[in-house]
């Protein structure tokens, strides 16, 4: 049925090309097209828009319409259905229809509940395009609540010897988590994860943190800080005290994570699904074809073929997946 072939490729973001148009986190908003935006993060974000309205969630559209200056509206996209992605406030998968073929679209993903954040559910599907981030099998997590409580743990030990904390963690996402496991400690936030915090919280989830501004309260405390504070004049405020650094990433699994991070302290925590959690995804989705992109996703797409049995490949730019049913 040569009619109902289409294709998917790397270009303005993922395409999805076939008697309908679609475009996942595209690099420019042009003004025609159906542009669907997954989430807040910035590699996801346009960095161009000349087109007026995307497809993404409320949270979403007020990051994006904070940091440009060409404001967007929300597209009124009843044939697209969006559903939770999991990985931080406000991200969503989109599924569409294509040719008579649904296409369920990912973007960043953890299927896990952690920190008051509901995981994401499997959607039947005919094609799935998925993230990869941790595709490899050795990119295995504890539990969210486990880790949690080694960070709460972590933050009173060092307490009781009079020692400040500081947390890295990226300013969306993996910070607001921490803001929640850390609540009884009154935490601090650096200017970045005071700007992200203020734009994604709301009344169900307040989400309390004090400004810091470099210097010393009474007594320990714990600053939470994006991983990028090296060259501000609060880091070296960090880096004269003696400050515990913790990270939490889950690259902590690898070996050499603390040094390259440069702490003391790393404990595997993502927003992102395992390796486990994307397997699992993948067969409770039930697709014909997977479509892996986004980190490892020769890996990935590798192990689904051969844990699952499930025909896959991964999304290589300059190369088109021509999908024939
Ligand atoms: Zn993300
Ligand atoms: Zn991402």
């Amino acid at each position: 049925m040569p009619g109902r072939a289409f294709t998917i490729r790397l270009g303005n973001g993922v395409e999805v090309l076939g008697k309908e148009e679609f475009r996942f986190d595209a690099d420019v908003i042009e003004p025609t097209g159906t542009f669907c935006i997954s989430h807040a993060h910035s590699d996801h974000l346009p960095k161009r828009v000349v087109g007026t309205s995307v497809v993404c969630s409320d949270t979403t559209l007020r990051c994006l319409n904070g940091r440009s200056k060409k404001q967007l509206t929300q597209a009124h996209r009843p044939d697209i259905e969006t559903f939770d992605a999991g990985h931080m406030s406000g991200s969503r998968m989109f599924q569409v229809e294509v040719n008579g073929r649904r296409v369920l679209y990912t973007g960043d993903l953890c299927t896990r509940d952690r920190c008051g954040n509901q995981g994401a559910r499997p959607v039947k599907t005919d094609v799935l395009i998925i993230e990869s981030t941790y595709g490899k099998p050795r990119y295995v997590f504890p539990p969210s609540d486990l880790i949690a409580s080694l960070v709460r743990d972590e933050v009173e030990d060092n307490f009781s010897q009079g020692r400040p904390v500081s947390l890295y963690a990226y300013p969306f996402g993996k910070s607001q988590d921490m803001l929640r496991v850390l609540r009884e400690f009154s935490p601090f936030a650096d200017q970045s994860v005071f700007n992200a915090t203020a734009l994604v919280r709301s009344e169900e989830d307040p989400l309390e943190c004090q400004l810091w501004d470099g210097d010393d309260p009474d007594g320990p405390f714990v600053v939470i800080c994006s991983p990028w504070l090296n060259r501000t004049k609060q880091a070296e405020a960090l880096r004269r005290r003696d400050v515990k650094r913790l990270a939490v990433s889950g690259w902590a699994i690898d070996s050499g994570y603390k040094v390259k991070a440069g702490v003391h302290e790393a404990f595997p925590f993502s927003d992102h699904a395992d390796f486990n959690d994307l397997i699992a995804f993948v067969k409770a989705c039930d697709p014909e074809m997977v479509i892996t992109h986004h980190g490892f996703s020769d890996s990935l797409a590798y192990e689904i073929k051969a844990r699952l049995g499930i025909e896959a490949r991964p999304l290589i730019r300059g190369q088109r997946s021509l999908l024939e049913f």
